[in-house]
């Protein structure tokens, strides 16, 4: 039994039309799923990834509107890591970024940057015979677009003290010593630790949780595995698209292990995704008194870099953090 990867990651923003800018505008990504909060049916849940809406390419935003910056600190998520394929998408991402406004650093073979509310990703050539996942803009020739999920990287304040649960728990594999591999079948991710001790804060622009893919089948195994690893596992939550497990990590961090499928097209289809506010069916009866109370989105489609420098700081950067 092994995980394929990363599933989704889920992260918070305060601002969901400008967040639907960054991430459809600017990175390219296809806003595959427009639907609420299933604890808190008054915000969004949105849902970006590449054009078939794949496991491996998901990022996810809970909109809390007007919230206030969060700090990445022990026990979080701090950097989404997305594979891209040459020098070359480095030098048009570098660019591209610049001209909508944010400021990035080049590293050998990497990018980084940060969205408009602070939170931290980095591009990585990366060779994998791992399917690239790419969605389609009209700016971003498709060899120079992101790839998917290369891995997260999280902040612990030990990382031996996870060592344990994740090898013999969940099957990662290290590699280095702060670092593990988790490769199904059909892909592969990476989970990194930096140490730190200092204390994080939840907010706009930090990220809520990590989702590891299983097959539908093995799924309830995988939970059993976390339990009996020592894990205070949920029981299995039918999320519609697909079904979850969550549970904490030892060094804190909020895993979820999600199913392949039913995905994106059980209620919409592949060329509609996104594009009208879906509901889980028993939302769906409410569906006249939530849809109007929702924030506007600009069309996510339309959104090209030149509309979005307005809405992203100066430099890119926090404030305090200039
Ligand atoms: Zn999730």
């Amino acid at each position: 039994m092994r995980l394929e990867g990363i599933h989704h990651i889920t992260a918070i923003t305060g601002d969901a039309p400008q967040n639907v800018s960054f991430y459809a505008g600017v990175l390219g990504l296809r806003l595959v799923k427009k639907t609420v909060n299933q604890d808190d049916p008054t915000v969004y849940h949105l849902f970006y990834a590449d054009e078939q809406g794949s496991p491996g390419a998901d990022l996810t935003f809970f909109e809390y509107p007007g919230a206030i910056r969060g700090r990445a600190g022990a026990g979080m998520v701090h950097r989404v890591v997305w594979r891209i394929a040459s020098e070359a998408a480095i030098e048009f991402w570098a660019r591209r970024l610049t001209d909508a406004g944010v400021s990035t650093e080049r590293g050998e073979g990497t990018l980084r940057f940060s969205d408009p509310e602070g939170l931290d990703h980095e591009l990585v050539v990366v060779e994998t015979s791992d399917e690239p996942l790419i969605a389609e803009h009209p700016e971003i020739p498709a060899e120079l677009a992101l790839q998917g999920f290369e891995a997260v990287r999280a902040y612990t304040a030990d990382p031996e003290a996870s060592r344990t649960f994740l090898e013999e728990g969940l099957g990662f594999a290290p590699d280095e010593a702060t670092e593990f591999e988790v490769r199904g079948e059909h892909r592969g991710g990476r989970y990194v630790y930096d140490v730190t001790d200092e204390t994080g804060r939840q907010g706009a622009g930090t990220v809520h949780h990590v989702a590891w893919a299983s097959s539908p089948e093995e799924h309830e195994a995988w939970r059993e595995r976390a339990l009996g690893a020592g894990a205070h596992a949920t029981p299995v939550i039918d999320r519609f698209y697909f079904r979850s497990v969550y549970f904490r990590e030892p060094s804190g961090v909020l895993f979820e292990i999600a199913t392949i499928g039913p995905g994106f097209t059980s209620d919409e289809p592949l060329e509609e995704l996104g594009t009208h506010l879906s509901l889980p069916p028993f939302l769906e009866p409410r569906r006249a008194e939530i849809e109007p109370r929702l924030t506007p989105l600009p069309d996510p489609r339309a959104a090209g870099s030149q509309v979005l420098r307005a809405g992203i700081p100066e430099n890119g950067l926090l404030e305090g953090e200039a």
